[in-house]
């Protein structure tokens, strides 16, 4: 087992060969309703890389022990490949300390975490932003807080392109404003967010930022000291890692003001039946044992990742997006939601006359793996008027051939209603 911290600053980047990367994620060679896979649910769960599979049996075969107890050979390496995963993760997003990674259960938790720990930092009136596009998960939470203090939900609109509307924002932010948090990627749409020029405007009333990078860190890098956001977080499973696992990134000054989320052991520092002390930084989020063989799981998704040219990456996936782009006019019909200048490879659509749910059932008999519905983001499907929509999300694993097929799909399915 791989003890130490993942370099994935390395400058000798692998060549990307799709042959050779398709080979590496197992799952992928399989037939489906009797037809090869294709996995286009990407943004939904991505698929895990042998090397990820492998580290994780690794781990169960020869390392698995608790953490941070110090008693004897096997806990010391779990305990050194738990903290190296925490190294990795800290590179990858160049945090300036593993003090500000915290392992959470995923996107989800981690932003429960931060709306649940500002709770008596808010009072009646103060305002939060979000956005139209979110996900429920930075939606809801921040809602709850809202209830538990008497602030204000703000939310800033877009337009039909599936972009934040120009100038609305600065609209939105006064000096009530205390925490804005946006998605960098919508889930539906693909749409990247400007969130750079969003921290810099909150910093400006001392808001607090919380960027959800759920769907930003599958499809391009990352440098949370750039953003300069207080508040970074994702999930493993959309990043070619383990379920069960995500990360909270927070700046220490941060972290240290918000109280613990949950007790427990490992978040304490001393215990009495009068009083408990606290332990630090990261530890004092950590409440139980954490989860060790996805925090090792994570580690080599990245460290797998981070081999790869990541400009190359980017271009290929932009490709893939293009055609699908140049496809639809090859269904008479058929409709993008969202169409926004900038965005990563994620297809949401309509076709006149079928249900989405309906594409998908039978997209699926031909092998075919997309997503419909609402994608969590009810208020964005409001926005539209749709109850949901057909969303194909691409990886880099995905070929224009599958891009192809989908198209090749798309058509059967009309002919049988037409
Ligand atoms: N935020 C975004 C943008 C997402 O796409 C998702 C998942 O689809 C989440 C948050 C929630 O992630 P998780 O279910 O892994 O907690």
């Amino acid at each position: 087992m791989n003890q130490q911290a993942v370099d994935t600053s390395s400058n000798s980047k692998e060549i990307f060969d799709i042959n050779k990367v398709r080979k590496s994620f197992p799952i992928l060679n399989q037939n489906v309703n009797g037809k090869p896979l294709i996995y286009l649910d990407n943004a939904a769960s991505a698929q895990k890389p042998d090397a990820v599979i492998q580290s994780i049996s690794d781990y169960y075969c020869n390392d698995n022990s608790n953490v941070h107890r110090g008693a004897h050979s096997l806990g010391d390496r779990a305990t050194a490949a738990f903290e190296g995963a925490r190294e990795c993760v800290r590179n990858f997003i160049n945090a300036k300390s593993t003090k500000e990674i915290i392992w959470t259960g995923g996107t989800t938790e981690a932003i429960n975490l931060v709306a649940s720990g500002l709770t008596a930092s808010l009072k009646a009136g103060d305002e939060i932003i979000v956005s139209r596009m979110e996900h429920h998960a930075n939606i809801v939470p921040w809602q709850m807080l809202a209830e538990r203090t008497g602030a204000i939900l703000k939310v800033i609109e877009i337009n039909e392109a599936g972009e934040l509307l120009e100038g609305a924002f600065d609209q939105l932010l006064t000096e009530r404003t205390k925490i804005v948090a946006v998605t960098q990627v919508s889930n539906v749409l693909g749409t990247i967010n400007p969130v750079k020029e969003i921290i810099e405007k909150a910093k400006a009333v001392d808001a607090l930022t919380l960027i959800d990078g759920a769907q930003a860190v599958p499809h391009f890098l990352v440098d949370v000291q750039a953003l300069d956001c207080d508040f970074f977080v994702f999930s493993s499973h959309k990043l070619f890692g383990p379920t069960g696992i995500g990360v909270l990134y927070g700046k220490e000054e941060r972290l240290n003001a918000l109280p613990p989320y949950q007790g427990g052991g490992e978040m304490i520092e001393r215990v009495t039946f009068e009083k408990t002390t606290f332990n630090e930084l990261p530890y004092k989020f950590e409440a139980g044992t954490p989860p060790i063989s996805e925090a090792i799981g994570l580690a080599k998704a990245i460290e797998y990742f981070a081999a790869f040219d990541r400009p190359s990456i980017e271009l290929y996936e932009q490709n893939l997006l293009s055609t699908a782009n140049s496809m639809v006019s090859s269904i008479p019909g058929m409709r993008i939601i969202g169409n926004a200048a900038n965005k990563v490879p994620v297809m949401s659509f309509m076709i006149d006359g079928l249900h989405p749910s309906d594409i998908g059932t039978l997209l699926d008999q031909q092998g075919i793996a997309i997503r419909t519905g609402h994608h969590c983001a009810m208020p964005l499907m409001d926005f539209y008027g749709l109850p949901g929509t057909a969303r194909a999300s691409f990886a880099f694993y995905n070929t224009q051939s599958e891009v192809e097929k989908l198209f090749e799909g798309l058509q059967k399915i009309q002919r049988l209603f037409t």
